[in-house]
């Protein structure tokens, strides 16, 4: 069984968008994955189809109301579905490597994209949506976060990008950042490869390549260096 993808969005058009192309879009087209794109306005109530109301206690803008789009979600996702189903949003856990691969690894994801305000509060909790964020900026709604979170799992899939993107060495793979990639030319504006990548050495190559990334992401992430010594004092 393939990795399935239900989304369920203002804006269907949106999809598969840009994982219609390259490496996703071609796992797509042999049916590594599947996509289905679904319109909340579907469920939308009266003449207007309605999906959103203003916020219970006043304030600016509408929020999706909870009948609306748990019918939405019911139609694709029923009870027993093993799929988790993932609601975008700013306050959600931040989406990091190891639940990708954890996703990736399953039957696939239910996908729903916020608009507006964002949801009523009761359907996450009636519906078991798992919050996710795909960083501290707002969006103007969750479809390109979706689109995110797919491309992060499709990539994992078998086949889909060969060895590469199960390496060990990329990162966040093993904590860290990955050291830095050069090819040819050897000499361009006056820079050259570092010697020891020239080499053949390879226990030369291996050991450059684990200081390099331990000193990037000591600069530029000392939050993952120090995530990374606490957990090898847990092991
Ligand atoms: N009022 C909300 C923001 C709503 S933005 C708040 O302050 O938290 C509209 C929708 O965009 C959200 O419901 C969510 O689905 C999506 N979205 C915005 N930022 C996001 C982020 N960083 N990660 C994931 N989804 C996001």
């Amino acid at each position: 069984m393939s990795f399935r993808a239900s989304v369920l969005t203002l804006f269907p058009d949106m999809f598969p968008g840009p994982l219609g192309t390259s490496l996703a879009g071609s796992a797509l087209a042999r049916g590594d994955w599947s996509l289905e794109a679904r319109d909340i306005r579907d469920h939308g109530l009266g003449r207007h189809r309605a999906v959103d109301d203003t916020p219970a206690g006043g304030g600016a803008g509408m929020v999706l109301r909870a009948d609306v789009l748990a019918a939405a979600i019911d139609a694709v996702s029923p009870a027993d579905d093993p799929r988790p189903r993932l609601l975008m949003s700013p306050r959600g856990r931040p989406l990091a490597q190891a639940r990708v691969r954890e996703l990736a690894a399953g039957p696939g994801a239910v996908i729903v994209c916020g608009r507006f305000e964002g949801v009523d509060e009761r359907v996450i909790a009636g519906r078991r949506l798992e919050e996710v964020s795909i960083g501290d900026y707002v969006l103007s709604g969750g479809e390109i976060a979706a689109m995110v979170v797919l491309d992060a799992c499709v990539r994992l899939l078998p086949g889909v990008m060969g060895k590469q993107a199960s390496g060990e060495e990329e990162s966040f793979e093993n904590g860290l950042l990955e050291y830095p990639h050069y090819t040819k030319p050897r000499d361009w504006e006056g820079a050259s490869i570092p010697e020891v990548l020239l080499s053949g050495d390879h226990g030369r190559i291996a050991q450059w390549r684990r200081a390099e990334a331990e000193r990037i992401t000591r600069e530029r992430r000392p939050d993952l260096m120090t995530r990374r010594e606490t957990s090898e004092k847990g092991d």
